[in-house]
């Protein structure tokens, strides 16, 4: 089979690679038909990462955990790429209950099991059955699994019903190709603070995490957010917060601009999101907010440590939330509301293209890249 496979900086092949089989009759083997690139997936695709990270690992600049979940060549080519996908299911293993072949379905970005105690708590993706890496995952390389990635011709499914599920029937499936991890991720950036401060005002600062702070400006619009201020430098994402029903407000986005413009005492908002992936970004989503208020961090910050302000974090009774995304956790929720039609993901999607295009698609510099072919089964089949 063929599959999508990153070779370094700039470069992604169709490979062949050997058709996944079933192990264990609790699996599934799913043939991907959306895929999208995640915001994550920018970093290598466009930078030399590898020497630079271990560089920084050996001179104690970056996290020592990096090696641990990357390995100690972090993102060295050739593996399977992507990570992100709808599919649908191919062959069931006997014991699979949830799905039958013909649905279509979202493969969630990690592995888990459904039913250990981490994954009965939403913490699907550092799941106790998914093996011995720091997470298993799709699309990351070996030092995260041998798991293949999203954009090939089959994917096997350890744990066909903890991980998949299906696609609302009234959705077109092109919408859902990020609801793997990204649309999730925006997802937990607004609705559970918003649950907590309901109608609260948002603030989402842009940036690095392209697609995910337009997604969590979009939900909390859908979320009825008193308001939902988006900033960014970008003039297309600003286009984009704003059709989403958000209030866009350009910025330069650097450093300098947080640190002059951040609020000395509080803020307005009782929810905050950096999606920057900047410290100097995240320091200005948390001095934005309102007493009591809630921020979330998406962004990776690598460094072997972060500064932030914690006498005003203190004096404001602020709550940071930072961690990996568990999207199987929060996939019912997240489609249900797409599904109700509140929230429209496809708004962020700038570039649809080909299936066998997909190895210059992905490298194209844009907000959100979705690669499509047409599936095997009729959408009949799904319901
Ligand atoms: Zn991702
Ligand atoms: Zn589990």
């Amino acid at each position: 089979m063929r599959q999508l496979t990153y070779v370094g900086k700039g470069a992604l092949q169709w490979r062949d690679a050997p058709e996944p089989v079933l192990h264990a009759p609790c699996e599934a083997i799913v043939r991907p038909f959306a895929a999208a690139r995640c915001d994550g997936d920018n970093l290598p695709l466009h930078r030399n990462v590898t020497m630079p990270m271990r560089l920084g690992i050996a001179l104690h600049y970056l996290d020592p955990l990096i090696s641990d979940l990357l390995g100690s060549r972090p993102f060295q080519g050739p593996f399977a790429f992507g990570h992100e996908c709808v599919a649908e299911v191919i062959e069931c293993g006997t014991d699979v209950k949830t799905v039958k072949r013909g649905d279509r379905v979202v493969v969630p970005w990690a592995i888990s099991c459904g039913h250990c105690w981490r994954c009965e708590h939403g913490l699907t993706s550092k799941c106790s059955n998914s093996g011995d890496t720091v997470i298993a995952a799709y699309g990351f390389g070996p030092a995260m699994g041998d798991w293949g990635g999203a954009v090939s011709d089959r994917l096997r499914v350890p744990y066909a019903d903890g991980m998949l599920i299906r696609v609302p029937p009234s959705v077109d499936p092109l919408a859902l190709a990020s609801t793997s991890d990204n649309i999730p991720d925006g997802w937990r950036m607004v609705a559970p603070p918003l649950r907590r401060y309901p109608g609260g005002a948002v603030l989402i600062v842009g940036g690095a995490a392209r697609s995910i702070g337009l997604y969590a400006a979009g939900i909390a619009v859908a979320m009825g957010a008193e308001r939902v201020d988006y900033l960014d430098s970008n003039v297309t994402r600003l286009e984009i917060a704003q059709s989403l029903g958000a209030n866009p407000i350009q910025i330069p986005g650097t450093a300098a601009w947080y640190r002059k413009h951040a609020p000395r005492r509080s803020g307005r908002y009782l929810i905050s999101a950096d999606a920057s992936a900047t410290v100097a970004g995240l320091q200005y989503a948390l001095r934005s907010l309102a007493p009591g208020g809630v921020c979330t961090g998406v962004g990776y910050y690598f460094a072997r440590t972060s500064a932030l302000p914690l006498t005003h974090m203190y004096m404001n009774s602020s709550t940071l939330h930072v961690g990996v995304s568990h999207p199987r956790a929060d996939l019912p929720q997240v489609l249900a509301l797409i599904g109700e039609g509140k929230f429209k993901p496809e708004k962020v999607t700038t570039l649809t293209a080909a299936w066998d295009d997909a190895p210059t698609a992905f490298l194209e510099r844009t907000t959100k890249v979705v690669v499509r072919r047409d599936p095997l089964f009729s959408a009949a089949a799904d319901t």
